[in-house]
């Protein structure tokens, strides 16, 4: 089984993945927790070289070569031998995070990211994708108390914006596919959303 995380800045991804493997260790299920971008040597030095800024050096096109030259290492390096093998593999950010990030936000156009996605992943599809999705200015806050700066009086409207825009692209993708998406109230203590991450994984995954 292979199921992914979604969801903007502070939406709690980590928390959440970290709580579903726990239950599945409990339920003696092999399991793998592994991120994107990065989840395996040689991603992990491409997702150092995007997230330290180079990434901004570079034009949208050539950004998403990058983060794609780092899915299909994971992809075939990590996830697929897992999967192979009957182990669960839970992965922070997947597919759908290049359709927001680089797709809504980025302007990298469909035709390139369809290329991209035949190459990197073909016909590896998740079983499943958790979308946690918060209010803007919850994840803003959170974003803002994680890096230790605080949440000013006022965001700037650009960040604004661009968490809205993060927020819609994902409450889209969960709207267009129903069967492999669920979108997550996440603006809820973490017990109360790890016990519906836990409802939907039963229900879907355990039926
Ligand atoms: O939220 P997390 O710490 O997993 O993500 C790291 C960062 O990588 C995100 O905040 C996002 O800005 C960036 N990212 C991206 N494009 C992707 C995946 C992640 O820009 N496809």
């Amino acid at each position: 089984r292979f199921i992914t995380f979604e969801g903007g800045e502070g939406s709690g991804k980590s928390t959440q993945i970290k709580t579903l493997a726990e239950r599945l260790n409990a339920a003696k299920l092999r399991i793998l927790v592994t991120r994107e971008p990065g989840g395996s040597p040689g991603a992990e030095i491409i997702r150092h070289l995007v997230l330290s800024g180079m990434g901004k050096l570079l034009g949208p096109d050539a950004e998403t070569l990058l983060f794609a030259a780092a899915r299909d290492d994971h992809v075939r390096t990590v996830i697929q031998p897992a999967l192979n093998q009957g182990t669960w593999v839970l992965c922070d950010r997947f597919s759908d995070s290049t359709r927001v990030y680089q797709g809504r936000l980025g302007h990298v156009s469909p035709e390139v990211l369809n290329a991209m996605e035949r190459v990197t992943i073909g016909d590896l599809k998740p079983d499943l994708t958790i979308i946690l999705d918060v209010p803007v200015e919850v994840g803003m806050q959170r974003a803002a108390a994680r890096r230790g700066t605080g949440a000013p009086d006022r965001f700037e409207a650009e960040d604004v914006r661009f968490h809205q825009e993060l927020r819609e692209g994902y409450r889209q993708i969960a709207a267009s596919e129903p069967q492999r998406c669920v979108l997550i109230d996440a603006n809820a203590d973490p017990a109360t959303v790890a016990a519906n991450i836990w409802a939907v994984v039963r229900d879907r995954l355990f039926a």
